[in-house]
């Protein structure tokens, strides 16, 4: 069956995120001038505009920054999911990632909430980093 839902736009600068999401890897550009870790991903970094880049591995670790619970799909593969989460998660190592929170009830979701990572192998190319409640 094919994949209902829009799939990452995968570009040149954003190419060694979506590897290692397929490898279950959080990857991440850092800065190998000032160390600061972005997202999205960019030729240059925001903060010192180096374009000298190392890639890392983040823990998977974050907490709930903000969030939304979607009660109308704007488009229609997302129906079924109805009502799901949306949330800017902020990771131990700084970026912050736009996702969803899976396993945890919707009255029980909660900013600062810590959370974890989890793999969601959409299809045989594409793999998307949700994150449910640490425990
Ligand atoms: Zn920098």
């Amino acid at each position: 069956m094919q994949y209902p839902k829009p799939l990452p736009q995968v570009t040149k600068d954003n190419r060694e995120f979506w590897r290692g999401c397929k490898a279950h890897e959080l990857r991440f550009q850092k800065c190998a001038l000032c160390g600061h870790v972005r997202w999205p991903a960019s030729l240059i970094c925001p903060t010192c505009h180096s374009k000298r880049t190392d890639w890392v591995v983040a823990s998977g670790k974050g907490t709930i920054y903000t969030f939304a619970v979607y009660h109308v799909a704007y488009h229609p593969g997302f129906k079924e999911d109805l009502p799901y989460v949306v949330a800017v998660v902020a990771l131990d190592e700084g970026p912050h990632l736009l996702t969803n929170i899976v396993g945890c009830p919707l009255d029980q979701v909660k900013c600062d909430m810590p959370v974890l990572v989890e793999w969601q192998d959409i299809t045989r190319e594409y793999t998307l980093p949700k994150f449910r409640p640490m425990r």
